[in-house]
Order: structure tokens, then sequence, then C-alpha cells
């Protein structure tokens, strides 16, 4: 409940940031960063680092720097570069003039190598990429020594100027450190740092042929930029020893590097390989489709970056991987908008009514308040007349037990409008019902004149004063929790995660409505203006969210 005081969750991360800064480790600086490959678009897992990354500095007074580790350019393109600018930004955070890209290190990187070949610490390797996998041995079994590991220093240096300058093609030879074959932990296991790609670069263009690995990249990067706090995912554990060894051989400045769980969220997949075969194969419109849990697709499909952010900080920072519910994801977003979004009517599936007693011609003016949770947003006048469309939902004949809408001879209220009782139905040859007929009670206008209640209050729009609209209801895109469980995570994708409405029928006060904008149509949920495909003359909105919260009915559960 959003009254309550909220408990901070522990972190671990900041407690041994406290730790530092009592013992004078970093001086009391904290530099982190928040280092995403620009191979797809940031998704949810990403904002948690974010959050962190960010989050932390900001409270400890020091930065975060915006780092692209781009040392893969057969998969990285400046249009991720550009999403993934344009989305850390609109999270809210700031990395002043911090902006790093691993690609302006290349040349301090290539020196670096330079350095450990001459200290007789790497070397150039011709083995196969498969006659490689095959020495590196097995977590039980140790790797063996390639026969070139002992080339001469001056061999070494020659093949890899020669490498560098375009001599050698594609995985012909590599740049690997000389640490040790039988380490226990893989990746010390005789590393690759370079390998030959003779691909285009989105920064440096053809001025490479040859590019650093991740782990030779990373570290250094951090070292060049004084990072003190190098938080990461708990999969770059085992990659610690190697990032510390790279780092004590050239003798330079060392991060403290802290690995936290990644977050995972149910009915999604964080892979990034999975997230651009979703996209590649059109199983969905975009990475900004309203249907993904990236955080383009998340801001398309109505969310707040104050509810991204809060969720973010509810779910903590652990060392242990769990799942978290997207109920809750959705939960905080019901919080927020909640607070911001003005109330508004929209009939979705219409059906129209004649109030039989209500004047041909006549308009009236139906006070609106525009948010009960914020008394600033003021009010609107809705217009009332004789013919009105309701939501075929809410008209039975007959009255199934405990239905408190309209039917045949019952009453309901038409929110901040009058009550009006069923008199009658028209229908259409098949049977279907076309118009319900009512009369209304002109003493009952607003609230519950002379003392008279109903059970039910339903929306409604006045049918000539309407506006049409597209309305598109989303569900999740996976129909199971662990789509990763499934033997094909492609063949559990929910048939029915879009619905389009098509004929929607809007109160005029939503004439106009800026693409983005977010309102709550009553009684059915949140919903935003697709920043997309919406105009003014066809306006198209996404639901963002329903109004029922299952994330509280799944706390109750466990309570
Ligand atoms: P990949 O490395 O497979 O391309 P990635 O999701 O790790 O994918 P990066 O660009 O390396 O993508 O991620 C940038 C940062 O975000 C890293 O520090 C990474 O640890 C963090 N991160 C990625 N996924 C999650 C997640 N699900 N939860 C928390 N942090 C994440
Ligand atoms: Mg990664």
């Amino acid at each position: 409940m959003s009254d309550e005081p909220r408990q901070k969750p522990s972190n671990f991360i900041r407690d041994i940031i406290l730790e530092h800064n009592a013992s004078g480790r970093f001086g009391g600086a904290v530099i982190t960063r928040f280092p995403p490959e620009p191979n797809g678009y940031l998704h949810i897992g990403h904002a948690e680092a974010i959050s962190i990354d960010f989050g932390l500095a900001r409270e400890f007074g020091g930065r975060c720097h915006l780092r692209f580790d781009d040392t893969n350019p057969i998969k990285e393109s400046q249009e991720y570069v550009d999403s993934i600018i344009d989305t850390v930004r609109w999270l809210g955070f700031d990395w002043g003039k911090h902006l790093y890209y691993a690609s302006d290190y290349f040349e301090q990187l290539y020196a670096w190598a330079v350095q450990l070949i001459e200290a007789g610490k790497a070397y150039v390797d011709d083995l196969t990429p498969d006659q490689m996998s095959e020495y590196r041995g097995t977590l039980t079994e140790p790797g063996r020594e390639s026969p070139y590991r002992d080339r001469s220093i001056e061999e070494n240096l020659d093949l890899f100027r020669r490498m560098r300058a375009g001599e050698f093609e594609d995985g012909a030879r590599t740049l690997r450190a000389k640490i040790d074959m039988a380490s226990g932990n893989i990746n010390l296991r005789d590393p690759v740092m370079y390998r030959i790609r003779k691909a285009t670069h989105h920064r440096t263009g053809d001025a490479w042929c040859i590019y650093p690995m991740y782990d030779w990249a990373h570290g250094q990067s951090d070292s060049i930029e004084g990072v003190t706090h190098s938080i990461c995912t708990l999969e770059y554990e085992d990659h610690r020893p190697l990032y510390d060894w790279y780092l004590d051989q050239l003798g330079v400045h060392h991060p403290q590097q802290i690995e936290f769980a990644r977050l995972n969220l149910s009915h999604t997949i964080m892979s990034k390989r999975k997230l651009v075969e979703l996209v590649q194969q059109g199983l969905v419109s975009g990475w900004d489709d309203p249907r993904m849990w990236t955080l383009a697709g998340l801001r398309r499909r109505g969310y707040t970056p104050e509810a991204i952010r809060d969720f973010a900080e509810r779910v903590g920072v652990a060392k242990a991987a769990k799942v978290v519910d997207i109920a809750f994801l959705e939960h905080c977003l019901r919080e927020d908008l909640n607070r911001r979004a003005d109330r508004r009517m929209a009939v979705l599936r219409p059906l129209k009514v004649v109030i039989e007693n209500y004047p041909e011609g006549q308009v009236g003016e139906m006070e609106a308040v525009n948010n009960p949770e914020d008394p600033a947003a003021g009010s609107r006048r809705v217009p009332f007349s004789r013919v009105l469309y309701i939501e075929q939902d809410d008209f039975r004949d007959p009255a199934p037990p405990k239905y408190f809408r309209l039917s045949p001879g019952a009453e309901v209220r038409l929110r901040y409008a009058y009550i009006v009782k069923c008199t009658g139905v028209e229908r259409d040859a098949s049977g279907q019902v076309v118009t319900v007929r009512c009369t209304y009670d002109a003493d009952s206008r607003g609230g519950d004149s002379r003392g008279r209640k109903v059970k039910g209050t339903i929306h409604w729009v006045s049918a000539s004063h309407s506006i049409p609209a597209e309305v598109r209801l989303y569900d999740h895109l996976f129909s199971v929790p662990k789509p990763d469980d499934a033997d094909d995570w492609k063949t559990v994708l929910n048939p029915r995660s879009l619905e389009v409405v098509r004929g929607a029928r809007l109160e005029p006060a939503l004439a106009g409505a800026d693409r983005g904008s977010r309102f709550q149509f009553e009684r059915q949920g949140y919903f935003c203006v697709d920043a997309r495909d919406s105009a003014p003359a066809r306006l198209v909105f996404n639901r963002t969210v329903g109004l029922r919260d299952t994330w509280a009915k799944i706390e109750k559960g466990a309570g």
C-alpha cells in the first residue's frame, strides 16, 4: 500500500562502499559506470543496473559514466548507441560530460598488449577456433598448451604488428595472454585478447581489423576512467581474477569489481540474442513494440520513468538470482499513474442508449473531476445528450445473478450524470441488442439526490459528441511465466498478446490528446496515446495496464 512507510531494501554494495570510505581505500571517491554493449536495446534488467550504478554515485556524491563497450563491430551499431543514450536520459539519469567508448581506448589497449608481449606475457597463436576449444580442457580436465605458446618475443611482436596491418585472414591468428592452461578457472587458460575481424566499426570505421575481446577491454577501460566501483552482474565473478591479472601486469589503477544477481522478470526473457530474434523475425513489430519489456517498449506502452525507477529500487540488489513477478512491475506503475493520470470516459465496445425522456437537441454539461488524487488537476465538463454509448458489457438481458449494471427494468447510475432505468431494447434480425431504451431521473443529477441509491455506476459518452479511436489491448507476450524453461521459447508466445479494438468512442476532452499522454479510462485501466501511430485525426491508444492489481492479491495470498 502506498501510504505505508517503505522499507529500504538492504544493499550489500552500499555497505562495501561505506567500508571503503571508512578505510580511505579510494579517498572517498565513488566513480561508477554503466557499460552497455551497443548490440541491442536496453531492457528492464538494464534499468536495474542503471539505477544501481547511477543511484550509488548520486548517493555518495560521486559520478557515473556512460560507457559503450563497443568491441564487437559485427553485432553493434549506431542505432543501438543512439537508443541507449536516449533511454538512459529518459529514465532520468545524467552522465554529464562522462560519455565514453571502449573504442576510444583501442590505441591504448594495443599499446598495452605490446607491453604484455614484451614482458613475455602474451603470444600470437595460430590454433584454429576449433583446436583452441579442444586445447582449452574442461571444468574437470586441465587444458593443454598451444604449440605456438613459446614463440620468441620478437616473433610475437612482428606477428601482432602484421595482424594489425591486415596481413592475415579473419580467425587465422589470435593474441593470447600467457597465464596458466591448468588453472581451475577456465578464464585464466590463456584467454584470447585480440581476434582478427575485417569488419567496419560504427565509430572507428576501417581503422582496425583486430578487435580486443571484451575481457581485455573492460577492466582496462574502467581503469583508464578511474572507476572505483565496477558493479556488474554475477556472470563476471569468474572473470574478476582475469581482470585483476591484466591490471596487475600493467601496473595500473584497480577498480573494485562487485557482482550482483541479474534481474529476471516473469513472462519475459532477458537474453539480448533472443530479443534480437524477436525483432528480426518479426515476432514483434520492433524494439519498441509495446508488448516488449525493452525500455523503449515500456515507454511506448505508457510506463513512466518514475515507475521504473521505483520498481528497480524496490526490487533491490541481491546476490542470489530470483524471478520477480511482472505483476509487481505493474503494481509500481499503477501506483504512479494513479497519482498523475487524468480520468476520462471511453467506451471501447459501444452499445447505443436512447434516453426517451431527454429532449432531442438538448445538451447537458456534467461536471467531472479530472483526478480525485490530485485536486490541482481540476475538472472538466462532459456533454450529455439523448443518445449515448455505453459498454456492451454493461448491459445484459436477462441479467445474471448479482449483475448490478443495466438490464431490462433495472436502474444504474451514469457516472457524473443521472440515474437511468432500462425500459426496453431493440434487436436486429439476428436477435442482437442494438439499442437500449431508458428513461432518466432528472432529479438524480450528480450525486444521490432524494437519498436514492443504485448499486451500479457505469461510464458512457454522448454519441454525437464522442470521438472515434483505435485502442490496442495488450497481454503478456509469453503465455507462461518462465519462457526460458520451455524447450523452444518461441512456442510459448501468447497468440492473444495483442487485441485491436477499432470502434472505440471517447469523450470529447480527449480530442487532440498529445502523443505519449496518459489517462485513466474509468473502470478500464490506464491508457496512453501511441507515440508512433497516433495522429490528431486518428487517435490510437495503448492500454498501459488494467486497473485490477494482481500483485496486491499475490501479496495477500502470501501473507
Ligand atoms: P550481452 O552481454 O549478452 O550482450 P547483457 O544483457 O549483459 O547482454 P550488456 O550491454 O553487457 O548486456 O549490459 C550492460 C550492463 O547491464 C552490464 O553491466 C550488465 O551486467 C547489466 N545487465 C544486463 N542484464 C541485466 C539484468 N537482467 N539485470 C541486471 N543487470 C543487467
Ligand atoms: Mg554483458
